[in-house]
């Protein structure tokens, strides 16, 4: 079966084979969407009056902000803060990057992966049928987005050029692939390869531990977070409540299957427990991506934070519902990785709605910046997207969704994951590694 991440995305088109820039890379995918012809016109008109050609307007950094102006103009709302002069002279956009202070924002990126290993994923020999749609959607994703050679551009080096050399990331949170049953009875990213991140950047990311079902056995599951814990220091989990066994998935509020899990992980002192939710992809049940079994189990662990990744999209309602029927809960959180990527460049009203929904129901302390990346390249032009993006007033109005001020930005962008994971932003930026963070 043929994989193409654009079918899995609606609405999109592959519109470059390969961008110059992140800024380049975002606007290939606002241009790539439903809106593309459209926004298309607009870049040409903005290209002419800055006086260059087409191409090599796109190079420059008004590309991004001429793609986002024009999104406000076709849709007639307000969705990004950009103004006219950035959008038309390419000088102008350049002014306001340089001025931004680095360090002014503390960017967690909670959701970041690496994608190799050593062994690789050769169909037939170490790798299932199923096993290489998984592969085959995250190596289209990363060719769309800039990187030449898919999941193989995914390694340690990359991730350290992309993320935390090539954005304003601070620090990065790095998240583990397991289902080895379709990878040869070994992870589909081994914690012994996952482990070289941490160790090349140990102040400027947080290793999770993953790979877990309890349908592998339970005392073997055990065994494992243990030897993760002791053996590799994790500072988290993060799971998938489906898998790759016969029974196909499991959910957090079992309580002879999975409560074993979080007792264990709370006698090892790990607090934060995420779970992809939402998007459904390739082999993986659709069932099991939905996030009611959160509603349980952060009430019976109400010392463990329960993060849903992706923020349940497009469950989202689901997962708001579990806070916003029941404020007094204080241990659930979303995180935006790939939700805010796929929506804010082709469907920013959608986009509107869910991060409205969220901070609204979840609230402003418990909605986590991510993006997924290296998956989706260079995390930089999500990082621009979010820093100008808003809800226009017509929804503020209409859902009571919160206005997204700096405020409520810097909590998203790096206070809100700073406050679990125990990071100390710091106010000065020193040159040399920690770059604006120290991790304790
Ligand atoms: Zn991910």
């Amino acid at each position: 079966m043929e994989f193409n991440v654009f079918e899995h995305f609606k609405g999109y088109q592959r519109t470059t084979s390969g961008p110059r820039t992140p800024e380049e890379q975002g606007t290939a995918f606002f241009l790539g969407g439903h809106m593309g012809p459209r926004i298309s016109e607009h870049i040409d008109t903005s290209a002419a009056r800055a006086g260059l050609s087409r191409r090599a307007f796109l190079g420059t950094a008004s590309a991004l902000p001429a793609a986002m102006l024009a999104v406000n103009k076709i849709t007639g709302m307000r969705f990004f803060e950009v103004s006219e002069a950035e959008a038309y002279e390419p000088a102008a956009a350049k002014e306001i990057k340089v001025n931004r202070k680095p360090g002014d924002d503390f960017i967690v990126d909670a959701h970041t992966h690496i994608c190799t290993r050593k062994d690789g994923y050769i169909p037939g020999v170490n790798t299932t049928e199923r096993g290489m749609w998984f592969v085959q959607l995250l190596d289209d994703l990363g060719k769309a987005m800039g990187l030449p050679n898919g999941t193989k551009d995914m390694t340690v080096e990359n991730f350290g050029k992309l993320i935390l050399e090539g954005s304003d990331t601070s620090v990065a949170v790095f998240n583990p692939f397991g289902f080895r049953e379709d990878y040869g009875g070994k992870d589909m990213i081994p914690i012994e390869e996952q482990a070289e991140v941490k160790k090349r950047w140990p102040t400027r990311t947080v290793m999770l531990g993953g790979g877990l079902t309890p349908n592998q056995g339970l005392s073997e599951t055990l065994e494992r977070l243990t030897m993760f814990v002791e053996k590799y220091q994790i500072s988290g989990l993060k799971l998938y409540t489906f898998d790759s066994t016969k029974k196909r998935g499991w959910w957090f509020d079992d309580q002879k299957a999975a409560y074993p899990i979080w007792e264990r992980a709370r006698k090892l002192g790990l607090k934060n427990i995420g779970c992809h939710k939402g998007i459904p992809f390739g082999q993986f049940m659709a069932r099991y991506a939905h996030p009611e079994d959160l509603d349980a189990v952060c009430d019976d662990f109400p010392d463990l934070n329960f993060i849903a990744y992706h923020s349940a999209w497009p469950y989202q309602h689901e997962l708001a519902a579990l806070k916003g029927f029941k404020p007094q809960r204080k241990n659930l959180y979303a995180e935006v990785g790939s939700t805010f990527a796929a929506t804010v460049s082709n469907r920013p009203l959608e986009c509107a709605h869910v991060l409205g929904t969220l901070l609204r129901d979840l609230g402003p302390d418990y909605v986590m910046w991510g993006t997924d990346s290296a998956l989706w390249g260079n995390p930089q032009w999500q990082i621009d997207a979010f820093r100008k993006f808003q809800i226009p007033a017509q929804l503020v109005e209409g859902h009571g969704y919160p206005v997204l001020t700096p405020e409520l930005k810097a909590k998203v962008f790096g206070q809100n994951a700073a406050r679990i994971w125990n990071l100390k932003t710091t106010a000065s930026a020193p040159a040399l590694e920690p770059r604006r963070v120290v991790a304790v």
